[in-house]
């Protein structure tokens, strides 16, 4: 069994920034990263997470910034001098070398000769102790992508960097090879830094997610936190779905006191906590209310009236539904938006609930967040062309 592994120190980078040219891929960016945790940048293609993870091994030079690792300032060193290995998406085994050498490669590069107990352990850690002799044509993607981390873990990094690891992979695989690579991290103990633009693969991987977005970090947390609690309608839209209401605040509610922000939108009024809302709230201004699809019930006009006292409600018509076998998704049509989401478990299925069907949407004030009105609405990747 491999030894968990203590050394190193938390990941700092201090503004760090990347630009090319007059092109800005990173703006500039404080970020600490735990020693032993596993964090993940998140976001669309071209939000600058490649660029962050390359600063970071040494194969970009930072235009500004610094990065350091436990205390010790590494921005100057080349990335064979610093305590960092990379895990690419293409792999990059040698085809010539099978399993074994693969992973023993790092070792013999630094003159050890005597690799068999350590190689053991590594393809025990991977779980290819039977593939040990075979070539990577010989194997499948995920055997592939196993022996590639082996092969990183076996120079003992301080931080093993990842890049788009699993992109290569089939939906299945991927999945398999996300609790494999969860695992392992938690089994080796070192602090393991991904980079994805896949947001269920992020929430199911990392203990903390950076959500990027025109080349700055959005928002940085647990998941579980960034989806109950996104700040911004970038990061609620882009993990998961949102249906995102903007409505005239009646009532500014007291963070405090704990009294509720109340909003009038779609001819009704929207409850939500006072501390659920990180925008500036101010009585007669204008607010983004959220909630999640699944948060949400639908009760037919006919069964408003059953509808528990407390909970907000808008008025709405179906029009879509689909059947996903775990849930059906609607569509719903409402003056509080053109197209409201929500998911219904299939339990107890109200066959009334077709196209065409006036409904209630109702949900607990306490799934409800609130968001500052003046963002765009979409989740489309920022330009960051720098305009200086
Ligand atoms: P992806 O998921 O597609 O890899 P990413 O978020 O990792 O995207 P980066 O690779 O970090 O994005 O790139 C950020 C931006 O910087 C992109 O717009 C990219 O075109 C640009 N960029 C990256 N490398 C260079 C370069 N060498 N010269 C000019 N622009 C670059």
């Amino acid at each position: 069994m491999t030894q968990r592994q203590t050394a190193g120190g938390d990941v700092r980078l201090t503004g760090i920034s990347k630009t090319y040219g007059s092109f800005t891929a990173v703006r500039p960016l404080d970020l600490t990263v735990p020693q032993g945790s596993f964090f993940a940048l998140l976001g669309a293609s071209g939000c600058g997470k490649t660029t962050t993870l390359r600063m970071i091994a040494g194969l970009e030079e930072a235009t500004t910034g610094t990065v350091s690792l436990g205390g010790t300032d590494i921005t100057g060193l080349p990335p064979y001098k610093r305590p960092v290995n990379t895990v690419f998406q293409s792999y990059a085994l040698f085809p010539h070398l099978d399993v074994t050498e693969n992973i023993a490669f790092g070792l013999r590069r630094r003159g050890i000769r005597s690799v068999k107990k350590q190689v053991g352990e590594m393809l025990e850690l991977v779980q290819l102790g039977d593939f040990a002799h075979r070539k990577p044509h010989q194997l499948s993607g995920g055997q592939q992508q196993r022996v590639a981390v082996a092969r990183a873990l076996i120079n003992h990094p301080q931080v093993l960097l990842l890049d788009e690891p699993l992109g290569a992979l089939d939906l299945k695989l991927r999945r398999q090879m996300q609790l494999e690579l969860k695992r392992i991290q938690t089994e080796v103990g070192i602090t393991f830094i991904h980079v994805t633009h896949d947001q269920e693969e992020a929430m199911t991987m990392a203990d903390t997610v950076a959500v990027m977005n025109g080349g700055r970090v959005e928002q940085l947390g647990a998941p579980a936190d960034l989806y109950e609690n996104p700040r911004t309608t970038f990061v609620a839209n882009f993990l998961g779905t949102s249906n995102l209401i903007e409505g005239e605040v009646v009532s500014a509610g007291t963070k405090g006191a704990g009294t509720d922000i109340v909003v009038a939108a779609g001819g009704g009024r929207i409850r939500l906590s006072a501390g659920r809302c990180p925008a500036p709230v101010t009585s007669g201004g204008r607010l983004l209310v959220g909630v999640r699809p699944e948060k949400i019930s639908l009760a037919h006009a006919d069964e408003a009236e059953s509808i528990t006292d407390g909970r907000n409600r808008v008025t709405g018509r179906i029009v879509d539904s689909s059947f996903i076998g775990v849930s059906t998704q609607y569509v719903v049509e409402s003056p509080a938006g053109k197209a409201l989401q929500v998911y219904e478990q299939n339990i107890e299925r109200d066959t009334r609930l077709v196209p065409g069907a006036e409904v209630v949407l109702h949900w607990n004030p306490a799934h409800t967040f609130g968001l500052d009105a003046g963002q765009p609405m979409d989740a489309g990747v920022e330009s960051v062309e720098d305009a200086a």
